[in-house]
């Protein structure tokens, strides 16, 4: 099989997003060592992952973030899927929206950041207007992990998230690894113990443009979601507690349809979150189970997502504005020129009785595994 790629250096090629097309877009990768560098003493540093067929995967131990994500097209052209910088500085960014990063100690949002467990109130950091987003200011997109490379496939990272880091009550240790499987899989495996009864929902921010990193639009892609059901938001983003059927609405996405068909139609849900941004309920099946597939028309690259989670956020890149040029090789990205797929245990979980719980006590193994399988159709 012959696979091509184009490695740019950056300073050649200044682009927007929404001027570039599949055929002109040159696919950049952060050559190693780009990342290198020291955060309160910590060594930070590029990981490259490669399979038997050429798929490449880059993370680094900054927020575990996944960099890079090269797979085949229909053409065999290796393609990078997923948004992210450059550099290390461009990830600590104020205001940077969680590229490629695991997200915890609770991913999406906790209502006014407040919880009660077991009778004790607790305080998080509020970092999303009025509520908890992501784990707040030092969640852990924003930590710095311990990495192992275990083979060529294989990235172990592990952290150690202090009792009241955030406000999450219990010391955590959390491991999470990363392995890009011979049949162009990326597997995430999460776990975590605890040493007090806490809150946990790990999940992974990869923002995905099957079109291309830098591609304009992921509105042309099509996209299928195994729920009949989702959870509807206030203009906050919390879920109100109802479960709502997806039929005759814009959210069934129970057969393949364009992300951008319904979009922009008159619906308070996607006023509230200027697109979909919505945790669907999926179908509930014995453990890892496919729970949805995107695919490109242009590229022919499809991706089927795996869980062992009860939901899934899909995130249209409502709130990507295009204004920094600083994307891989010097693009911005723009309004909706990505999406993420976020396998979660629903937002708000700890004020909402009646959702699955997200509670784990001591003793207990917090385990979970989510996968996105890439394919090229002809
Ligand atoms: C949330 C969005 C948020 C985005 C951060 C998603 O998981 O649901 O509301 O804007 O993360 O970029």
């Amino acid at each position: 099989m012959l696979l091509t790629l184009t490695r740019c250096t950056h300073t050649s090629n200044s682009k927007s997003a929404s001027t570039d097309s599949t055929s002109t877009l040159h696919q950049t990768v952060p050559a190693a060592g780009s990342f290198d560098g020291n955060i309160n003493g910590k060594a930070i540093a590029l990981y490259t992952l490669k399979n038997k067929n050429g798929a490449e995967a880059t993370i680094t131990n900054y927020g575990g973030r996944l960099v890079s994500l090269l797979v085949p097209d229909r053409k065999q052209k290796l393609t990078d899927v997923v948004l992210g910088y450059d550099s290390l500085k461009s990830y600590q960014k104020k205001g940077e929206p969680y590229f490629g990063a695991i997200i915890g100690r609770y991913g999406n949002r906790i209502a006014k950041g407040k919880f009660v467990l077991d009778g004790k109130p607790y305080q998080l950091q509020v970092n999303d207007g009025v509520n908890t987003l992501h784990g707040g200011f030092d969640g852990f997109y924003a930590q710095i992990w311990a990495a192992k490379k275990s083979d060529e496939q294989t990235l172990e990272l592990n952290y150690l998230s202090k009792d009241n880091e955030g406000g999450y009550p219990g010391n955590l240790n959390v491991k999470v690894t990363y392995k890009l499987t011979d049949d162009n899989a990326l597997m995430i495996i999460y776990s975590a113990v605890t040493d007090k009864a806490t809150v946990v929902n790990l999940t992974n921010h990869a923002y995905f443009n099957l079109n291309g990193a830098g591609n304009e639009t992921i509105t042309d892609h099509l996209l299928t979601i195994e729920a009949d059901s989702y959870t509807p938001v206030d203009k906050t983003l919390i879920p109100t507690g109802k479960i709502e059927k997806v039929s005759g609405t814009p959210f069934d996405f129970t057969k393949p349809t364009l992300i951008g068909a319904r979009i922009n139609d008159k619906n308070e849900q996607l006023e509230y979150g200027k697109g979909y941004d919505h945790n669907f309920v999926l179908r509930t099946g014995a453990g890892l189970r496919k729970v949805a597939t995107v695919m490109s028309p242009k590229t022919g690259i499809s991706m089927e997502v795996l869980t062992e989670e009860p939901g899934i956020q899909f995130y249209s890149g409502n709130f990507l504005t295009g204004k920094d040029q600083d994307g891989k090789g010097k693009v911005s990205y723009g309004h909706r020129s990505a999406f993420c797929l976020e396998t979660q245990h629903f937002p708000d979980a700890p004020n909402q009785p009646s959702f699955p719980a997200t509670v784990l006590r001591p003793g207990k193994t917090y385990k979970t595994v989510t996968i996105y399988k890439f394919s090229a159709l002809k």
